[in-house]
């Protein structure tokens, strides 16, 4: 029998979407698992959106499209960089994709290849490190600290950057760290990015689930040198609570804009054409849902990080963004669970994970996955009440520990 591709072989699963897998073969089998796995809002899609979808069909949107994204959702896609942004982009510079994690993977064919290098700070998304190997390129993993609330600082990030330095993927507001970058930050790695000449993946898939006032900002504003290397990904899955639609978009420079396009002619074609109805109504219609999807982020928020960092031996800095908290539980590593069973000892991030699961019958993530084994990553996008019942049984599992 022949193989598989190498590229097939070395490919891990999302393990975010495996473990939300896990949590609901187990809810099945009739288990009360409490799920702090899953990265999407639990809100409905507005409901203008929703009637924007449906009228589609029934205008018979439901042919081929542009490629790239038809133009009226194209201008709705520039006025947006524009008005919260103050970014301006011509159409050609846009590119409509199944997501914004099929963006990113657009980016990653276009200009990702055998010899290249891409910077990813850690704690990073899952996807990234996998979407550069899939091209045959390097992920370079630049770690940060926790004292520094998870920013790369441009000195140590320049001691990474080689004539091979292809790009650099950037996340902020952070999954899974919920922290966020601000200008000063932003403004030394922008100097890096156009002095090694190098691009920025800027994925602002969390630019609107911020709190305490923080002011999201695109890199790619800070000035025409930085903005002409910059790919600004976002879309609408998390800030209007259309996951299932699939709808992400990239604007950038418009040579490689054309080869994601070219990409996209071959494998995926259009996105659906009913979800590209519906992104318009989204993205040119009222925002005043998110008011009461942030009011409601940010109370679950506080309460959870509140009652995480009252158990001992677990410690969290409070997000300003997205909908995780990610404490460390580092100090717990070294102790027994299940005495009389003979006893296991927890050594990282996917033992406590395992253990919390089995025992306490609560999802969620490793922080392993995300580059930083000390961490677990918990989502707050579920119900106050599970967020209570999940937290409660977190506390007694652990203070079982020894
Ligand atoms: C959810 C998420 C995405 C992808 O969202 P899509 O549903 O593919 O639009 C991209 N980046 C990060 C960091 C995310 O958490």
């Amino acid at each position: 029998m022949k193989t598989l591709a190498e590229r097939a072989g070395s490919i891990r699963p999302s393990p975010t979407l495996a473990i939300d897998a896990k949590a609901k073969a187990m809810k099945a089998s009739g288990i009360d698992v409490v799920g702090f796995g899953v990265g999407e809002p639990d809100f409905d899609t507005p409901e203008h959106i929703k009637e924007a979808g449906i009228k589609a069909i029934r205008d018979g949107h439901t042919k081929y499209m542009a490629v790239p994204g038809i133009d009226p959702l194209k201008d709705a896609i520039i006025a947006k960089l524009k008005r919260d942004n103050g970014l301006d982009y011509a159409r050609n510079e846009i590119i409509v994709s199944c997501g914004a994690k099929h963006s990113l993977y657009n980016v990653a064919q276009a200009l990702y290849g055998p010899g290249d290098e891409v910077l990813i700070p850690a704690p990073y998304w899952v996807s990234y490190p996998d979407q550069v190997m899939l091209n045959g390129a390097t992920p370079v993993i630049v770690p940060t600290r926790e004292e520094d609330r998870f920013a790369i600082s441009a000195e140590q990030l320049e001691r990474y950057i080689t004539p091979r330095t292809k790009a650099l993927i950037l996340n902020s507001p952070s999954n899974p760290t919920g922290l966020a970058y601000d200008r000063g930050v932003f403004e030394a790695v922008a100097a890096l990015a156009v002095k090694h000449d190098f691009y920025v993946v800027s994925d602002e898939i969390y630019e609107k689930l911020v709190y305490d006032g923080f002011q999201h900002i695109s890199i790619a504003s800070l000035g025409p040198e930085i903005k002409a290397r910059t790919f600004v990904i976002n879309g609408v899955s998390k800030s209007h609570a259309m996951t299932g639609w699939r709808m992400g978009y990239t604007a950038g420079p418009a040579n490689v804009i054309k080869a994601m396009s070219d990409i996209q002619s071959q494998s995926t074609s259009n996105v659906c054409s009913i979800t590209q109805m519906a992104s318009i109504a989204a993205l040119n219609g009222p925002e005043d849902f998110l008011k009461g999807m942030l009011a409601e982020f940010d109370k679950r928020r506080r309460y959870m990080v509140e009652r995480l960092n009252k158990m001992p031996g677990v410690s969290c800095l409070m997000p300003v963004g997205a909908f995780y908290a990610f404490p460390n539980v580092s100090a717990l590593y070294g102790k027994m669970y299940g005495k009389s069973a003979g006893g296991r000892k927890i050594n990282s991030s996917a033992d406590m994970a395992a253990y919390l699961l089995e025992d306490a019958n609560v999802a969620l993530v490793h922080g392993e996955a995300f580059g930083d084994d000390r961490f677990i990553r918990l989502s707050y996008a579920t119900s106050m009440e599970n967020i209570e019942k999940g937290l409660n049984r977190i506390e007694q599992a652990l203070a079982r520990l020894a």
